[in-house]
């Protein structure tokens, strides 16, 4: 069968150390401000524009006034992160670079991003361990703020790229987050569950992946749970 398998960055690929985090919180006090309530913020399986959008909220600004200011909140974001993201701030999560070898030789396999982040932001973080030559495509939170609706245009994107029109079925999401198991759900998307994130476990579980992994250090495991 042939696959599509589209792959979360951060907590699945990769780690940032942090300084996303930090990007953001800057970008958005000199937009807005205040970074609202970062903090105790959960950032998990969120997109970028969503998480502007939620802190801002909670902060206390209308969406309206959000929708005015968040493009340049954005745009100064990634230039923070251009900035301050060191190659010894990103840290590939145990197996990735190995398991994305392995599947670029799997016959019938595509590989593809679905991510929250901007993707210019995507390709910033991936740099460093050298994985951005594994996706020539990909559905960002630049091209949608609500990652359920990110499915149809990973799909669109592949078929651009490959020329291949994957159905919901022939796709495969890899992420640390309920709403990487949850946002193909709808058509049918297999969901692999890596629990190298912030969420536990149990946790995803609950959320009923079709496999769910401690992390992807054994290829071979790793290839059966992705590949069914
Ligand atoms: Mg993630």
């Amino acid at each position: 069968m042939r696959r599509l398998v589209l792959f979360d960055i951060d907590g699945t690929l990769l780690s940032a150390g942090g300084v996303s985090a930090r990007a953001l919180e800057a970008a958005l006090v000199e937009t807005f401000g205040t970074a609202g309530p970062s903090s105790g913020y959960d950032y998990s399986g969120k997109t970028d524009p969503q998480i502007v959008r939620e802190l801002m909220r909670e902060a206390g600004f209308d969406d309206r006034a959000i929708e005015e200011r968040r493009p340049l909140a954005l745009e100064r974001y990634r230039g923070r992160l251009a900035e301050w993201l060191g190659a010894e701030d990103v840290r590939q999560k145990p197996g990735v670079l190995e398991l994305l070898a392995a599947l670029e030789h799997e016959p019938g396999v595509e590989l593809g991003l679905l991510t929250g982040n901007l993707e210019p932001c995507a390709r910033l973080k991936l740099e460093p361990i050298g994985a951005n030559r594994f996706f020539a495509f990909g559905a960002f939170g630049s091209d949608d703020e609500d990652r359920y609706r990110l499915v149809p245009v990973a799909l669109a994107r592949a078929r651009e790229a490959t020329g291949i029109a994957f159905e919901g079925r022939e796709a495969v999401i890899v992420g640390d987050s309920v709403h990487d198991v949850l946002c193909g759900r709808g058509v049918g998307v297999r969901a692999v569950a890596v629990a190298t994130g912030k969420t536990a476990a149990a946790a995803l579980a609950g959320a009923g992946p079709d496999a769910l992994v401690s992390d992807f250090s054994d290829t071979a495991s790793g290839l059966r749970a992705i590949l069914g």
